[in-house]
């Protein structure tokens, strides 16, 4: 269905030609005309399928003359960046309605402004709740002749700790209103403030979750532990992405990551809640822009934003939450365009997770070795021969090639030096590739051991074999990850792989050897086994559900994927 087939007026029905819509995406198509109508609606629909539009139209459609001085619309977002964004795309829509006063409200930015904005008759208000509840207590927004309440985003919010200011606001609005409610999940909190604010509201619902996801490319690469920061060196490098999001969990994270990555030449910029926001606009600015290559966020700040040719997501740190991961690769592949999203893991727990999120998705998310070097110096070779061939020489060049020839250097080898130089300098700062793979589980191989101690031994008529077979089935690794086994009077020790330890001791929390409930640590031989158990003891428990996910073969989805790994590299360059 396209825009002209709604009651439009012309003025928005030019706007959004403008933009250069003409089909309507389904949430709009099945929530614009009862706004229009002035019904509520609760729209559940993923991110990306265009919600501001389809609030926002029928948001700056309802303004009138009567509108001049005060505020009749209201949207609540959960961040600053969400309102500014929102803000910006509802004044492209008002482009040509006259009498049309939009004006963004959030915390970190001036106030002064704001309630200047607000005097001189802003009749659209977005908002986060913090900052609007604020303007309403100093009377700098008054909410008498509101007709409309805009809830963007509902579950963050709610998330977010909103739901006290989005309730004292919803009761203080006219009761005879228009409430909408955009989210992407419908939590029971959602259901109570539907059921408490709204009128006989139009529910709907849109599966799309499938839909973004397809055109989204999607791998994951398998890290030593400690080595997430050279592996992501090492794919930019390879990649070279010109507008890639890296996705972290933690503020601290966001900082370290981004200094490492400045260091290091790369163009990155870090965004995070503790910005102050001029800061936060800079860098969403020269994100924008494209003059910022590399966006490291966690999952609020970038909650929603919506940057265009976003080529690569990645996820440093898996995300705490299922949606998040939808959230966060939806950041590339928009508007119908396809992008790839990577996710870096470590140890066999972040494993069992990243099954558990594919599962979630229904969507494949495929294993890729990192590259080594060998690769990317060969990936370098085909650009380099592809660049060259594509350029012109100019007078300059053949300056400095007569004088190397005077200097008895001929054109091969003076074509042969600069190759080389350029090469060396595109690879010679690479990290360390091979020590960013994880080692390979398995006894025989050299893989760095630990020793973990079991408080059951021979007095319960304990054998080697049910050891095995109980830590086989807690962790749903295979016999061949545990090395010897050694069975004392009242403890028994096995020996297992360094990196997948603290996994095992989690995944070890209830098991039962023979009936027995036993404890499992880790066996306090080595110099720093009371810091690392200290470490173990801070940890979150382990979530049993998730690890009973993971049937398919590792090396299944290796083989299935191996033959095109080539032909993929070469696609992206
Ligand atoms: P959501 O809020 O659902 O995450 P947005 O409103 O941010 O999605 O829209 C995502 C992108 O799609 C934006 O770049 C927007 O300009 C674009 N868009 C929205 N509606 C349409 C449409 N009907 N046709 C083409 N592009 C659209
Ligand atoms: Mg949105």
């Amino acid at each position: 269905m396209n825009f002209n087939e709604l009651n439009l007026s012309q003025e928005l029905l030019r706007a959004v030609d403008e933009l250069g819509y003409t089909e309507m995406t389904e949430i709009q198509q099945q929530s614009i005309p009862l706004l229009l109508e002035g019904r509520d609606v609760v729209g559940r629909s993923n991110t990306g399928t265009g919600k501001t539009a389809a609030f926002g139209i029928p948001a700056v459609e309802s303004i009138t003359e009567a509108d001049r001085r005060s505020a009749a619309v209201l949207i609540l977002c959960p961040t600053r960046e969400l309102a500014m964004q929102a803000n910006e795309e509802i004044r492209k829509f008002a482009k040509f309605k006259e009498g049309v006063k939009s004006s963004a409200v959030y915390g970190g930015a001036s106030m002064e402004k704001q309630i200047h904005e607000l005097k001189r008759g802003a009749n659209i208000v977005i908002g986060t709740p913090g900052r609007v509840m604020d303007h309403i207590r100093r009377k700098t927004l008054r909410l008498e002749n509101i007709r409309t309440v805009i809830l963007d985003e509902a579950d963050e919010m709610l998330n977010m700790g909103f739901r006290e200011d989005i309730e004292t606001i919803l009761a203080d609005v006219p009761e005879d209103r228009q409430t909408v409610l955009f989210s992407a999940t419908m939590p029971k909190e959602i259901m109570a403030i539907t059921e408490k604010f709204q009128r006989d509201p139009v529910h709907i619902k849109i599966k799309s979750a499938q839909k973004t996801v397809e055109l989204i490319e999607q791998f994951y690469f398998e890290v030593a532990m400690g080595r997430k920061t050279d592996a992501l060196r090492l794919l930019l490098a390879a990649y070279k992405p010109s507008s890639a999001m890296v996705f972290c969990n933690t503020k601290a994270m966001v900082d370290q990551l981004t200094d490492e990555l400045v260091k290091h030449g790369f163009r990155a910029a870090g965004l995070h809640g503790d910005m102050k926001q001029i800061q936060r606009t800079q860098v969403m600015n020269s994100f924008k822009s494209k003059a910022t290559e590399i966006l490291v966020a966690t999952d609020v700040a970038a909650r929603g934003i919506d940057v265009s040719g976003v080529d690569a997501v990645f996820n440093y740190d898996l995300p705490q939450d299922n949606e998040y991961y939808i959230h966060r690769i939806g950041r590339t592949g928009r508007a119908g365009r396809t992008g790839t999203a990577y996710t870096l893991i470590s140890g066999r727990r972040q494993l069992f997770d990243l099954r558990a999120i594919e599962k979630y998705t229904h969507a494949e998310i495929h294993e890729m070795p990192l590259p080594d070097k060998s690769d990317i110096v060969s990936m370098k070779k085909e650009a380099l021969v592809r660049d060259i061939s594509e350029a012109q020489a100019g007078h300059n060049a053949y300056d400095i090639l007569d004088r190397l020839t005077e200097m008895g250097i001929d054109y091969r080898e003076a074509a042969a030096r600069v190759i080389a130089k350029q090469l060396s300098a595109e690879t010679e700062s690479l990290p360390d590739f091979d020590s960013a793979r994880p080692l390979r589980k398995g006894r025989n191989n050299g893989a760095k051991t630990v020793k973990i101690d079991i408080n059951i031994g021979r007095n319960r008529r304990i054998a080697p074999n049910f050891i095995l077979g109980a830590l086989v089935d807690a962790t749903g690794m295979t016999g061949k990850d545990f090395g010897k086994i050694d069975i004392y009077d009242d403890h028994t020790t096995v020996e297992v792989p360094e990196t997948e330890y603290e996994y095992i001791i989690d995944s070890t929390d209830s098991m039962k050897i023979n009936g027995n409930k036993v404890e499992v640590k880790l066996y306090k031989g080595g110099a720093h086994a009371e810091r690392r158990n200290r470490r173990i003891d801070d940890r979150p428990k382990f979530d049993r559900k998730k690890a009973a996910y993971g049937n398919k073969k590792k090396s299944e989805i290796f083989s299935e994927y191996i033959p095109n790994r080539k032909k993929r590299m070469k696609k992206r360059h």
